[in-house]
C-alpha cells in the first residue's frame, strides 16, 4: 500500500473559529476515500487546503512523495492532483468535445488564446473523445455545453478534471443538486473510475458513500475522529455518537 496523499496536523482558523483542527489522515494510492461529517465540520476547508485554494495556519500536505504545502494550485495540478471544476470552467458555447480538448491543449502547453485552431487537431480530439466515452458522454460529444442537462454538465466537469492527467481527484459534493437518476449515474461513473484514479470524495449522500468508498474518514469540528472501511466506520461507537445517529 502506497500512501499518495498525507495530511498532517492541518490547522485553519477563521477568526475565532477553527475549521481544521490538527487534521491528519492518509489517502492510499488507488482507493476511493470518502470524507464525511456534519455540516460545517470542515470538509470543504480540508479540500481547499489540499488543493491549494487555501493555506493552512499550520500542518503539512504531502503528495506523491513531495511536500506540496507551499505550492500554488497550478503546481499541484501539474503534480497530479485536481479538484473537479478547479483549473478550468466549462465554456458554454463550445461542445463537450471541444471543452475536453481544450484541457488537453492547455496541458500540452499551448496558449489559451489560440485554442480554436489547435483544438481541431486530432492529437487533442482523439483523447478528448475517449475521455468523454469513459465518463458516459460519448453520445453527447457534439452538443454545446450549455445544452447539456445539469447532470451531464457535472460529467463534463469530471471529464475535464481527469483530462488534466490527475492521479488524485478531489471531489466536493459531486451529487449536490442532482436528481435521483443523475446521482445514480454519477455513482456509476465514480464506481467505474475506482482503481484507475485515486479519489478523495466529499459527499452527503450516504448511500453513495457507503456503496463507493474503500475507506472513510469522519470529520467532526475540523478533526478526523476515525478512518476505516465502511464496515468499521458503521460499527464505530464514537462515529455513531458524533455523527451517524441511531438510524445508520
Ligand atoms: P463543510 O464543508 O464540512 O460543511 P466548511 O469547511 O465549509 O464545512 O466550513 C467549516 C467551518 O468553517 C464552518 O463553521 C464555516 O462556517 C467556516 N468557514 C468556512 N469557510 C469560511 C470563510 N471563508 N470564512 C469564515 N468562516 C468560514
Ligand atoms: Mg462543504
Amino acid at each position: 500500500m502506497t500512501v499518495l496523499l498525507e495530511v498532517r496536523g492541518l490547522v485553519r482558523r477563521f477568526g475565532g473559529l477553527i475549521a481544521a483542527n490538527n487534521l491528519s489522515f492518509d489517502v492510499v494510492e488507488g482507493e476511493l476515500h470518502a470524507l464525511i461529517g456534519p455540516n460545517g465540520a470542515g470538509k470543504s476547508t480540508a479540500i481547499g487546503l489540499i488543493s491549494g485554494e487555501q493555506r493552512p495556519d499550520a500542518g503539512r500536505v504531502r503528495f506523491d512523495g513531495a511536500d506540496v504545502t507551499a505550492l500554488p494550485i497550478a503546481a499541484r495540478v501539474k503534480a497530479g492532483m485536481t479538484r473537479s471544476f478547479q483549473i478550468t470552467s466549462v465554456l458554454p458555447d463550445f461542445t463537450a468535445l471541444e471543452n475536453v480538448a481544450l484541457v488537453y491543449q492547455v496541458r500540452a502547453g499551448h496558449s489559451f488564446r489560440f485554442w480554436r485552431p489547435a483544438a481541431g487537431e486530432r492529437a487533442l480530439l482523439e483523447p478528448a473523445g475517449a475521455m468523454l466515452a469513459r465518463i458516459g458522454l460519448g453520445g453527447r460529444a457534439d452538443v454545446p455545453a450549455r445544452d447539456l442537462a445539469h447532470g451531464e454538465q457535472r460529467q463534463l466537469e469530471l471529464a475535464m478534471a481527469l483530462a488534466t492527467g490527475a492521479k488524485l481527484l478531489l471531489l466536493d459534493e459531486p451529487m449536490a443538486g442532482l436528481g435521483t437518476a443523475e446521482s445514480q449515474a454519477m455513482t456509476d461513473i465514480l464506481a467505474g473510475l475506482k482503481g484507475h484514479t485515486t479519489i478523495l470524495l466529499v459527499e452527503h449522500d450516504m448511500d453513495a458513500v457507503f456503496a463507493l468508498a474503500d475507506r472513510i474518514t469522519v470529520l467532526v469540528y475540523g478533526q478526523a475522529i476515525a478512518s476505516g472501511t465502511p464496515k468499521a466506520i458503521r460499527g464505530d461507537p464514537a462515529v455513531r455518537d458524533a455523527y451517524l445517529g441511531e438510524d445508520a
